[in-house]
Formats: C-alpha cells, sequence, structure tokens
C-alpha cells in the first residue's frame, strides 16, 4: 500500500453538497494587522506623528471651539465675539491656533487660553 493513503494526520476534509471547496470552508486565522507603537518611529525624518501626551499634563483634551466656547468667545458665524469688548471681530486662524481681537488688540496662543480653563489644546 502506498504510504500517502496511510498518513493519517492530514484531516478529513467533506465536501459540501454542492461540491465545490471554497476559502470559507476552512476555519483559517484571519490575519489582523499589528499596529506598530508610534513612539518607535520617532527618530525617523519622515514619519510625523503625533507627540506622546505628557505623563504630567492630565487637563482632559478639548479643541479649539470647546476652548473658545469655554473662555466667553461666542461664536458668530466665521468670527468670534470678544469677551472683554463685546467686538465681533475676533480673528481664529486654525492653522496656527491663534486668536486675535481687532479691536481691543488682545490675542494669544488658543493653547494659554486652554490652559486658564483647564484644558489642553488638541
Ligand atoms: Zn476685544
Amino acid at each position: 500500500m502506498s504510504p500517502f493513503l496511510q498518513n493519517r494526520n492530514v484531516p478529513l476534509i467533506r465536501l459540501p453538497k454542492g461540491g465545490r471547496i471554497g476559502l470559507s470552508d476552512f476555519n483559517l486565522p484571519l490575519e489582523t494587522p499589528q499596529l506598530k507603537d508610534s513612539r518607535k518611529v520617532a527618530g525617523s525624518n519622515f514619519i510625523v506623528t503625533a507627540p506622546a501626551p505628557s505623563p504630567w499634563d492630565r487637563r482632559p483634551q478639548a479643541d479649539i471651539d470647546i476652548v473658545l466656547e469655554l473662555s466667553g468667545y461666542k461664536r458668530d458665524g466665521r468670527k468670534y465675539v470678544c469677551p472683554t469688548c463685546g467686538h465681533g471681530a475676533v480673528t481664529v486662524d486654525r492653522q496656527k491656533s491663534v486668536y486675535h481681537c481687532h479691536f481691543c488688540q488682545r490675542g494669544n496662543h488658543i493653547g494659554a487660553l486652554a490652559r486658564k480653563v483647564g484644558k489642553r489644546l488638541i
């Protein structure tokens, strides 16, 4: 007898009624992509990841809209209303995360506003 027919390590596969076997007939473990630790690529000069949060900074995160609202800036369309002088021409640059009131010349980084209200700017 052929040694191939006596090999009992090969599991028996029952054919479905249609007689065709697809990949769904096998219980193959799906390959799950492993998420790489972003801090390991910190030395790379072409991969930009968000910096790791400071372990001492326990302030909850907030975005620009939440920080401005908590600081008293009311939104009026594209501009914001200054809580200091009431002038409705506070310009907010979301790219640079800065604000500026064109009437009372008050302006700063929004991260500084977030620190005053106990938040951390995202
Ligand atoms: Zn103002």
